[in-house]
Parts: structure tokens; C-alpha cells; sequence
């Protein structure tokens, strides 16, 4: 199928980085979120990650107006109504996502895909959400998006082979690399990471170690980039909380059980970077 116009649904971390790697594959772009501040916070992570590259001449000051002049905003779904593929970037939350599918699925064109950039939660059951299950399809993004190459893409029980195909050829499009998966809890990048970040949250909580020394063993250690303390504040706490949630409850297995202190930090609004204050405070 002809892709030409996405529409990204969540203008938060996620969808704003995806809006933008869309429009800069020269694709239409709608950006909706539910109040018109949290586009505008949507648009201006984008304008910020454009100026940066600005700066460091990797793109003209055209070139940067001209991938702005692929964005428009939105806080109607009904302006789903004329695109070929929504990708959904809403909070990890299967109640708001399984509504979000079923109104997409009344006002989105026939022949449209439905997209979603779930963490962990399962394809086949936001498909059961609408009348084309085969139609739906996981397109699970990296943070940050612009950065990061990989992009899961998750078949559920019903997804078209045809379907799967454009997504892989959108995903290559977007200059990143598809990796095909099947739909299971966390999917593979979440079922090896969560529960990784879920121990370290479970080493602080017995007081085995500090943040600091928890996320240094780590880093220096196993060579990862970042501690997973650090990690998890940039993922978002709420998100991994759901996540853990969804394994827990998917797998039926207690090994996955939450951390009470990550429950703690997300009751107190200590969602991690996004919102100022997680294991780590931020400016
Ligand atoms: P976020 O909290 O930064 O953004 C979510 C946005 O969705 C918010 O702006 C919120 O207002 C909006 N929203 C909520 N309900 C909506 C609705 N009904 N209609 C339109 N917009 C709505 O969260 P995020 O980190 O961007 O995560 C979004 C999705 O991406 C989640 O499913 C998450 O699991 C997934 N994801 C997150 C990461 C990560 O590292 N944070 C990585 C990959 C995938």
C-alpha cells in the first residue's frame, strides 16, 4: 500500500521523536494529543531536536522548516480520517488504547493500518478492539527516537502478511532496521530488559547498593551505556511499571512482580527525566 499520510497518536516522548523521524522521511505527518499544550509540548521537542541539528550543520535552516512544514497538529481523532497509517503513542494503558483503536477503527479510512508503539501490551488483543484485526500491527520504537535504529515490529495472531510487509517497508523508509517478532508479553526487548531494570529497583529497595553504585556496577561492569537506574528515569517509571504489570499478569508468573519501591516512586509522581524527579533528580 501507498503510505503518504501518519497520523501519531501521544505527542509525549515517544510520539513527538516518531512524528519527527516521519516527517523527516518527507511523509504527512497529523500529531494529536488530547489538549492543544501537549501537541505544542509534542512539536516543541521536535523543533528542539531539529535546531541541534542545525547547530551542528547536519541540516540546513530550510531543511529544518521544511520537515516542520510535514507536521500538522491535532486534538481530533476524527482527523484520522484521510491517512493511510496511524501509529499510536499513547500512555501503556490497555483501557485507553483498546478505546483509541476502536474509535480509529469508525473514523480511519478502510483501508488504513493501525499501528501500535505498545511496550509490552498485546497486539492481538488492541486488534480484537476493531473490525480489522489484520489490519493491526505493533511498531515498537526505541527511545529516543531519533537516535536509536532498532524498530520491533510485532505481528499479532491476525496480522496480514501484506500488512506486516508495508510496515517493514515504512520502518526501512524511516532509516531504521526492522527486527520481526511474534506477540507475546514485553515482546523480546521488554521481557530481557524490564525485568533487568526491575532487579536493580529490587537491589536499591533491599539496600544492597546505592543508584549510583547500582548503575556504576553496571555500566562498568556489563559495558551498558547507561545504569539501568538511569534507564529506567528515562523510559519512564509509569511506563515501566506498566510493563512489569503486563508481564506479571500475562505470564502468571511472580518472578515478574513489580518492585513495591517502583509502586512508591509512580504513586508519588516521581515519574523518572519527563517529569523532573525519579531515582535521579533533573533540571
Ligand atoms: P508519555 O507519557 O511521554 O506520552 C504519552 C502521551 O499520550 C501524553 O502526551 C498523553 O497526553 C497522550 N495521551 C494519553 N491518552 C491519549 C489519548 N486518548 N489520545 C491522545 N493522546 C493521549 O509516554 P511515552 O514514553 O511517549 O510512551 C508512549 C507509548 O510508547 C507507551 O505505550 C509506551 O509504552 C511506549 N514506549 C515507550 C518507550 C519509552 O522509553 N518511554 C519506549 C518504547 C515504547
Amino acid at each position: 500500500m501507498n503510505v503518504k499520510n501518519i497520523m501519531v497518536i501521544g505527542a509525549g516522548q515517544m510520539g513527538s521523536g516518531i512524528a519527527q523521524v516521519c516527517a523527516q522521511a518527507g511523509y504527512s505527518v497529523i500529531l494529536n494529543d488530547l489538549k492543544p499544550e501537549f501537541v505544542e509540548r509534542g512539536l516543541g521537542i521536535i523543533k528542539k531536536n531539529l535546531s541541534r541539528q542545525v547547530e551542528k550543520e547536519r541540516m540546513t535552516a530550510e531543511e529544518m522548516e521544511a520537515v516542520l512544514g510535514n507536521v500538522t497538529v491535532s486534538t481530533d481523532l476524527q482527523d484520522a480520517k484521510n491517512v493511510e497509517l496511524v501509529i499510536e503513542a499513547a500512555v501503556e494503558n490497555m483501557e485507553i488504547k483498546t478505546k483509541i483503536f476502536s474509535q480509529l477503527d469508525e473514523i480511519a479510512p478502510e483501508h488504513a493500518i493501525l499501528a501500535s508503539n505498545t511496550s509490552s501490551l498485546p497486539i492481538t488483543e488492541i486488534a480484537a478492539a476493531t473490525r480489522r484485526p489484520e489490519k493491526v500491527i505493533g511498531m515498537h520504537f526505541m527511545n529516543p527516537v531519533p537516535v536509536m535504529k532498532l524498530v520491533e515490529i510485532i505481528r499479532g495472531l491476525a496480522t496480514a502478511d501484506e500488512v506486516y510487509q508495508t510496515i517493514e517497508d515504512i520502518t526501512k523508509t524511516l532509516k531504521k532496521v526492522p527486527v520481526e517478532v511474534n506477540d507475546f508479553p514485553g515482546f523480546v526487548s521488554n521481557r530481557i530488559l524490564m525485568p533487568m531494570i526491575n532487579e536493580a529497583i529490587y537491589t536499591l529497595y533491599e539496600g544492597v547498593a546505592t543508584k549510583e553504585a547500582i548503575d556504576e556496577v553496571m555500566k562498568l561492569g556489563m559495558n551498558h551505556p547507561m545504569g539501568p537506574l538511569t534507564l529506567a528515569d528515562f523510559i519512564g517509571l509509569d511506563t515501566c511499571l506498566y510493563i512489569m504489570e503486563t508481564l506479571h499478569e500475562g505470564f502468571g508468573d511472580d518472578k515478574y512482580r513489580p518492585c513495591p519501591l517502583l509502586r512508591k516512586y509512580v504513586k508519588a509522581g516521581w515519574l523518572g527525566k519527563k517529569a523532573g524527579r525519579g531515582f535521579y533528580v533533573y533540571e
